[in-house]
């Protein structure tokens, strides 16, 4: 299995690739190559998302057929169940990156943000779920000056869910403490620029050296 830094340094290169629109050839070839999948399958990366239909994960980091573990979910929020699907990934694959990929003009965190500036009371139970769950990543946001700016706090706010989210991976489950005390499990935090195309990665980085 590929370690946490040369996981990262793959998915890097992959994004470089589409931004600058060109496929790697293992990319082209892994659905050629399906049947070698059938028996098992090594992602070396883990990528919690957002649902949104412009941020295919698979696409922006230029990879292919069992390469990625995948959980994608309306403002890449984390609950129970992205906790149990990212310990299964770790347990089962040995996989030891672990991205959360925000995004810029993220609907979900927009929401969010609306909701505060303007509650309502026309959500239904289960998108107030994931409303909730980004509510106090930018609750705290609004208290400072950028409630008056809404373009950087939009920014900051998709930033600062990342960063709850990570966080709540991290700290999530004993199982995953663990793996991260031992050095088996790296949580990082991402945004992907819909304007760019480019992803850069701001959070929990290992510092050199
Ligand atoms: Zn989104």
């Amino acid at each position: 299995m590929l370690s946490a830094i040369d996981a990262l340094e793959r998915l890097h290169e992959g994004n470089r690739r589409f931004v600058s629109g060109v496929r790697s050839l293992e990319t082209l070839t892994s659905q050629t190559r399906r049947s070698e999948f059938i028996s098992g399958q090594k992602p070396f990366a883990v990528i919690l998302g957002c649902s949104d239909s412009r941020v295919p994960v698979e696409l922006v980091f230029d990879q292919g057929l069992g390469d990625l573990f995948v959980i994608r979910v309306a403002g890449n929020v984390v609950a129970p169940s992205q906790i149990g699907s990212v310990e299964f990934a770790a347990a089962q694959f040995g996989t030891q990156l672990v991205v959360v990929l925000g995004h810029t003009r993220c609907s979900a965190v927009q929401s969010t943000v609306d909701e505060l500036l303007q509650p309502g009371e026309n959500q239904s139970r289960n998108l107030r779920s994931i409303v909730d769950r980004i509510r106090p990543a930018v609750a705290g946001l609004l208290e400072t000056d950028l409630g008056r700016d809404p373009d950087t706090l939009a920014r900051q706010a998709v930033r600062a869910n990342v960063r709850v989210s990570a966080n709540s991976l991290r700290h999530g489950s004993p199982i995953l403490e663990e793996l991260i005390q031992g050095g088996k499990l790296l949580v990082v935090g991402a945004e992907y620029a819909l304007e760019t195309g480019q992803v850069e990665f701001f959070d929990g980085l290992p510092t050199p050296g």
